[in-house]
């Protein structure tokens, strides 16, 4: 008789769980306490990021997550864009490190291209070529719409791979064997806690033994006046070059670090670095700020809103785009330099937690990983 498992958490982290759970032979039950997904997993840019990836472990990660993604995407009619990144120079010491990163990257192996401000302007639209210097191009990233795509894998999940989900229902203790929502009691031989940035309720001894904060970004969304418009790719300023973890790899990036101090410290005091992606809507998703700590101020600041507008339009044009939402999402993020934790509070019961910023990214190839020998 095959095993049954519980899954805590129905966002990217628990889906990934189910689906990993099922693939090793498991009967797996999601329990959610929302009515649907409402956390950092639908509150995001939608972006399957490989590019921000150091090379090893994490770069395979998110190829075989992306891997994944293509899957469940193609089997579940779930829209994605495989549209590729392009980070954009505007400055000479921007442009040194795309040129770096080319070099680098393309020894990693991964398919990128430098690319001229004409061959820019002749594959993209609404990009700012007034100045552009150059872009660095990447084959690797897809876009999800992350609030239609992550329902439609719990559906998935659901109709193909027979997990039963149950909706409404806050878990309130775990003990080995069993899950307690409220009075009522749900038995399996495997539970995993994916409960996103609630690490406070279940387990909180366990958590009091790890270097986990919370990250709040402010995002918007636009429409473009054009139904038509397609920028045709995911597009990033050069802000976004000290952000993520594989861009280290170029020896002028501290240069070009200590640069952007001294010309946009509100920026890099609000961890501010400006993206966008587009979705099937052709929505126009911005973003972002990071502000970290425990309990945060619920109401959105407009003025870094503003500074991100201010930086967007450096790169885009953006005089026909019209704010349509804004909102915020909350990730936990670990502070000692790991990219995930992966707790054994109780026999038998395990907590995956701490993806931080790349959970779209890493999610999908994390949870097979841990759960290779469980
Ligand atoms: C604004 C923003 C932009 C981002 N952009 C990207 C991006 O483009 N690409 C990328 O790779 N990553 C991105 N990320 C990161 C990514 O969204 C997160 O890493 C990921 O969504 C975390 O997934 P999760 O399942 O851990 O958390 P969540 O999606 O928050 O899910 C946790 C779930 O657990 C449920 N839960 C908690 N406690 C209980 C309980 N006791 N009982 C029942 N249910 C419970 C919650 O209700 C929630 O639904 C972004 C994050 C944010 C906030």
């Amino acid at each position: 008789m095959s095993k049954n498992a519980i899954v805590i958490g129905a966002g990217i982290v628990g889906l990934a769980t189910a689906r990993a759970l099922v693939a090793k032979g498991f009967q797996v039950k999601v329990f959610e306490r929302s009515s649907k997904a409402v956390g950092a997993s639908i509150r995001n840019f939608g972006m399957v990021w490989p590019i921000g990836q150091p090379e090893g472990t994490m770069l395979n990660r998110a190829m075989r997550s992306r891997e994944i993604w293509k899957d469940v995407a193609k089997a579940a009619n779930i829209w994605h864009d495989e549209c590729g990144s392009i980070h954009l120079a505007y400055n000479a010491d921007e442009q040194l490190v795309l040129t770096e990163l080319y070099e680098i990257f393309t020894t990693q192996g991964r398919a990128v291209q430098l690319l001229s401000p004409a061959e820019i302007n002749s594959k993209y639209n609404g990009i700012n070529t007034n100045g552009l210097l150059c872009g660095l191009y990447s084959d690797s990233e897809m876009i999800v719409n992350s609030p239609k795509a992550i329902p439609a894998v719990a559906s998935f999940l659901a109709k193909g791979l027979a997990v039963q989900f149950y909706w409404d229902m806050a878990i309130s203790r775990i003990e080995t064997g069993k899950v307690f929502c409220g009075n009522t009691i749900f038995e399996a031989d495997l539970i995993i806690l994916c409960s996103g940035s609630d690490f406070e309720t279940l387990f909180p001894a366990s958590f009091s033994n790890v270097s986990i904060t919370k990250c709040k970004l402010q995002m918007m969304r636009f429409v473009h006046q054009d139904p038509n418009f397609r920028i045709n790719t995911s597009v990033c300023g050069g802000l976004s070059l000290i952000h993520y973890t594989s861009f280290q790899a170029a020896n002028s990036l501290a240069v070009l670090k200590k640069r952007y101090q001294l010309d946009y410290p509100e920026y890099i005091a609000n961890g501010i670095h400006v993206m966008v992606s587009q979705n099937d809507d052709g929505e126009l998703i911005v973003g972002d700020t990071h502000e970290y700590g425990l309990t945060f101020d619920p109401f959105d600041r407009a003025h870094l809103n503003k500074y991100v507008l201010d930086y967007l339009a450096t790169f885009m044009n953006i005089s026909d785009w019209k704010l349509s939402q804004t909102w915020n999402g909350i990730y936990p993020k670990m502070t000692d330099g790991n990219t995930e934790v992966f707790l054994n509070p109780l026999k038998d019961v395990y907590v995956i937690n701490g993806v931080g910023g790349a959970g779209m990214t890493l999610s999908f190839g994390l949870a097979e990983e841990l759960l290779v020998n469980i």
